[in-house]
């Protein structure tokens, strides 16, 4: 987008309104609440839901089963992003994104609210994983475009829209976690929905008072001869897809398991792909290319810790529901409510951290450092809950303190390297492929959540000693190895900081 068309959308956004921030962040602050609100709210139960007796309301899935379907899930999730950012970005735009994804997502929860098979279960999975690629990374470069190039509040803009997801991830386990584990999953997933519905309500009818122009321009649109091609490949391969998994159900080849390996090798060659394809640009300059190489060890780094921090909605969860006291000082706790510590933690902390940096300022941690630090703490994350079982044994109910402790130091990381991750996305790819940034870090967690899927299949509570203690270990070693190269890494940079 050229700078005089950026000004434009800038001007058309009303500057001030939202604490002192342009009033388009409200409008998207409440739009991915909600959002999140729905999603994190779903995650909250979704893997009990699973794996509970069908008596209990469950479906009656396999315990490892549950928890791999649970993490190629996320993975699709992120994944997906690649499509909602290519098409807002060459179709129909990123506001018309967030408004058709949203809706994809509510009907996935409406879908899930409807007592039903295994086979409703999967219908609203790819209407929710199509939905939030749709919707997340749209909304969240909108809010990159309602500040000016040079406006210094943009950060803390972000920082305010980070808030809002983590409010939305905090407040739903407690109360779709609540619903959905005392009285019903359907009425859980309901409330999902509901939430979902609210945050298109905000969207609606705000967006044309409070967005302007922004997200209403196709930033590089499709030629109409383009359009001929694109249309005509998407059908081939979509018969051709549709042939393939259709004949690959009917003979019996494709599997749970060969679905979830599927998912597993494209997590990584997805990523694999960009990297080369930006590399060997012509558009690409030799500073970026320098660039791009500073990036792979980050992006690696950032992989394996979301999949720790993934984890805490799958294999912490089952641990919180298998292995933990929830009679507890006198209330009971629901498994689910634990969902909400990360995002407690984060909305508590994240001040504190933005704090820490500016009293550092020259002194803080480099990029690499940053990602560095947060490897030591999702590894030592893992290693504290292996504890509970090296001093009690596998067998007898751990204190839940374990579990808010184990939480509580993953957010230490996640605070170093998450909130970073982003913006170092933004400043090292090319600047040919800046419509993909946003996608290109979710891409990360999808690899992770890919990974996580062959993972959690070695997690059983005999094992679970073994199982911490590997993961936390190879993070904190790469935490080592990263922290030796940042020097050598902020080289490559050329300058970024
Ligand atoms: N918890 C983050 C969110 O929902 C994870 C996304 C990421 O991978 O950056 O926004
Ligand atoms: N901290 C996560 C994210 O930033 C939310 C969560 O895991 O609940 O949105």
């Amino acid at each position: 987008m050229s700078d005089f068309n950026r000004q434009k959308i800038v001007d058309s956004v009303p500057q001030k309104g939202f604490f002192g921030h342009p009033k388009g962040l409200f409008t998207l602050f409440f739009t991915e609440f909600w959002e999140r609100f729905s999603y994190y709210g779903m995650r909250a139960i979704l893997v009990y839901y699973m794996y509970y007796e069908v008596s209990k309301g469950g479906l009656g899935i396999d315990e490892s089963l549950a928890l791999s379907i649970m993490s190629i899930y996320g993975s699709l999730v992120y994944m997906s992003g690649i499509i909602g950012g290519w098409l807002a970005d060459r179709i129909f735009g990123t506001s018309n994104a967030v408004f058709y994804g949203g809706i994809l997502i509510m009907f996935g929860h409406i879908v899930l609210a409807i007592p039903g098979s295994v086979t409703m279960f999967f219908i609203s999975m790819i209407l929710i994983v199509l939905g939030t690629g749709l919707l997340k990374p749209n909304v969240s470069s909108v809010v990159g475009e309602i500040y000016s190039i040079h406006d210094n509040r943009r950060d803390a803009g972000f920082s305010i829209f980070y808030m809002g997801i983590n409010m939305g991830a905090f407040l739903s386990p407690l109360v779709v976690g609540t619903v959905g584990m005392n009285h019903n999953f359907h009425l859980g997933f309901g409330i999902a929905a509901v939430g979902m519905f609210f945050g298109l309500i905000v969207f609606t009818f705000t967006k044309k008072k409070n967005l302007g122009l922004a997200g209403k321009t196709i930033a590089n649109p499709l030629s109409p001869s383009e359009k001929k091609k694109v249309f005509t490949w998407i059908s081939i391969a979509a018969i051709i897809l549709t042939f393939l998994i259709t004949s690959a159900i009917l003979m019996g080849i494709l599997t749970f398991n060969t679905f979830i390996a599927l998912v597993g090798i494209l997590g990584f060659l997805i990523p694999t792909i960009y990297f080369v394809v930006m590399y060997r640009s012509p558009k690409t300059t030799d500073v970026e290319r320098s660039r791009i190489i500073a990036y792979i060890p980050l992006f690696i780094a950032a992989v394996m810790f979301w999949a720790i921090q993934e984890q805490g909605s799958t294999i912490l969860a089952n641990y919180a529901d298998k292995r933990t006291q929830l009679d507890f000082a006198g209330i009971h706790i629901s498994p689910a409510w634990f969902q909400s510590l990360n995002p407690l933690f984060i909305i508590t902390l994240a001040p504190v951290f933005a704090w820490l940096w500016v009293k550092l300022d020259k002194n803080q941690p480099t990029i690499p450092q940053k990602f560095s630090l947060g490897l030591l703490f999702s590894g030592l994350s893992f290693l504290v809950i292996l504890l509970p079982a090296y001093v009690g044994g596998a067998d007898s109910l751990v204190n839940p303190l374990w579990l808010v402790l184990s939480y509580l130091i993953c957010v230490f990381g996640e605070l170093c390297l998450s909130p970073v991750g982003l913006s170092a996305t933004t400043k090292l790819a090319p600047a040919a492929f800046s419509a993909q940034t946003m996608s290109l870090w979710f891409l990360s967690n999808a690899a992770a959540q890919a990974l996580n899927a062959q993972l959690v299949k070695f997690y059983t509570p005999e094992t679970e000693m073994a199982y911490f203690g590997v993961i936390g270990g190879a993070s904190i070693a790469l935490a080592i190895v990263l922290f030796l190269f940042a020097p050598k890494i902020q080289g490559y940079m050329k300058g970024i900081r």
